[in-house]
């Protein structure tokens, strides 16, 4: 059983704040005035030996809204670069985000505490270095859902909020939430130092990360071509988990995308509704370039741009072998998660057409995502008269009809028992996902100071495979007002 440690009492280990000082800038956080806990998440703290009876201190708000700083942290803001919109960006940087350091937990497991929304530093260029709460709550919501969801991603541990107004269109509540991950560095970390011809310093964060997220790499012949190889690789799966849960990123610049295939920096990001494979869930993505099906094809140009950053490194023949295994492996888990999704465990060379056709019929039919796939847990194989329920998602039901029975005809072979694969689809296709007007009412919510809706979507979002009692509502289409909710980066 692991400690339960006081906030006094975690064990920083700063192995980032030990890279040269190049690599990041020693700042602190700026206070939110009049600290307020919002929501805590007992699950994240665990994963610090943290008792969770510390948020009810009344230093816990203190401490995550920038006032104290915990003994043992080392606060910097790291620096990176990234490709915005497929344009180089320059130099970025944590322009509102600090790493307060690096807790090492019991079974030797390291955790940055990021404090996103914690105030100006060398980064900031003209921003305020604050974060509003409604971002946080959707970034604090978004990282435990797609933990709940099996995806790689950030976690949460906590949101503050202060009571001084945050300018952006309007002025809004003020906030920080506290991220946790094995580590923040990002491609555009790497692209930084490739662009100021530093490849010493490109070979010294290359080593950093090996060394603790690709040990398996370190001292190997062909170290470097087996991590961006590895990074590749890591990337792919990330993507293919999104295309097959139907999410979309929203900004998936280079300076958005984990070296350790994580899903961090969540903004506009939005889960689909009906199927459409050209949802842009970001208001100020004007020509669609991170649309949903387009996300595959970008995580493709993020590795380029990591590959020119480790062109010291790598050699342009190697570049393009990794970047082979990455579309290779991204079919691969694709097909797989979609396979899985079908209720199908063997595979036969018709299984990509019986995929791609249900989605265009989808597409066509405007149906449901989500709640098709789980439905679809329901459906019969040996009668498709008795498929009433399912086909019901499609207006035009003569098509899907065509369809189901090939579907019939596939499950035939897999000769399984009907109610053995609903079980395994149920396990694999969510009930409750963090559509965007759910995070909206929880919004509104805590605006009015009501911070329950919080931790009720935490809770559910857990364990989304799960039929959990009374919250069927939570599984709806969204409301015609939610479906107009407009997502931008502001934030
Ligand atoms: P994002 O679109 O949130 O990934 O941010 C892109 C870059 O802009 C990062 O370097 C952020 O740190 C920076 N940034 C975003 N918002 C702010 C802000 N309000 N103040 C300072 N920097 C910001
Ligand atoms: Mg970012």
């Amino acid at each position: 059983m692991a400690h339960r440690h006081r906030l006094e009492e975690l064990q920083f280990d700063n192995t980032y704040a030990r890279l040269p000082e190049a690599f990041y800038a020693r700042v602190e956080p700026t206070p939110l005035p009049n600290p307020v806990l919002v929501s805590f998440n007992p699950d994240a703290a665990a994963l610090l030996d943290l008792d969770p009876d510390e948020a009810k201190r009344p230093e816990f708000a203190g401490v995550f809204g920038g006032q104290l700083l915990i003994p043992g942290s080392e606060p910097v803001a790291m620096v990176y670069s990234g490709h915005q919109f497929g344009i180089y960006a320059g130099q970025l940087g944590d322009g509102r985000a600090i790493l307060l350091g690096e807790v090492r937990n019991g079974l030797g497991e390291k955790w940055d505490l990021h404090l996103k929304g914690a105030g100006q530093t060398p980064f900031s260029r003209d921003g305020d270095g604050r974060a509003v709460l409604r971002s946080t709550i959707r970034e604090y919501l978004c990282g435990e859902a797609m933990h709940g969801l099996g995806i790689p991603t950030t976690r949460s541990l906590c949101i503050v909020a202060g009571d001084e107004p945050v300018l952006r269109e309007r002025p809004e509540v003020g906030a920080m939430l506290l991220r946790m991950a094995p580590t923040h560095v990002r491609f555009g970390s790497f692209q930084t130092f490739f662009a100021r011809r530093q490849p010493e310093h490109v070979k010294q964060l290359a080593d950093y990360v090996i060394a603790r997220f690709y040990p398996h790499l370190a001292g190997a012949a062909d170290t470097y071509p087996g991590f961006f190889d590895a990074v590749s690789v890591r990337t792919a799966q990330l993507i293919a988990k999104w295309q097959a849960v139907g999410w979309a990123h929203g900004v998936m610049n280079s300076d958005n995308m984990s070296i350790i295939g994580l899903t961090l920096d969540y903004g506009p990001f939005g889960f689909l509704d009906a199927y459409d494979p050209a949802f842009i869930c970001n208001h100020s993505d004007h020509h669609g370039r991170y649309a949903f099906r387009n996300q595959p094809d970008i995580g493709y140009f993020n590795l380029r741009c990591l590959g020119q950053a480790l062109s010291s490194l790598v050699t342009p023949q190697q570049e393009q072998e990794a970047l082979a295994a990455y579309e290779a492996a991204h079919a691969a888990h694709y097909l797989e998660l979609m396979r899985a999704k079908l209720g199908l465990q063997t595979s036969t060379s018709e299984d990509g057409a019986l995929i791609s056709d249900l989605l265009a019929l989808m597409a066509m039919n405007q149906v449901d995502y989500t709640i098709f796939f789980r439905a679809l847990g329901g459906f019969k194989s040996g009668a498709a008269e008795t498929n009433d329920l399912v086909r019901d998602f499609f207006t035009d039901r003569d098509e899907f009809d065509r369809w189901a029975i090939r579907y019939a005809d596939r499950l035939w072979v897999e000769a399984g028992r009907d109610d053995d694969r609903r079980a395994r689809m149920n396990r694999v296709n969510p009930k409750y996902v963090l559509r965007n007007y759910l995070a909206q009412t929880a919004i509104e919510r805590a605006q009015q100071k009501d911070y329950s809706e919080i931790d009720r979507l935490r809770q559910l979002l857990k364990d989304p495979f799960a039929e959990q009692p009374d919250m069927d509502a939570y599984a709806a289409p969204p409301p015609d007002w939610g479906r107009q909710i407009l997502v931008s980066c502001s934030s």
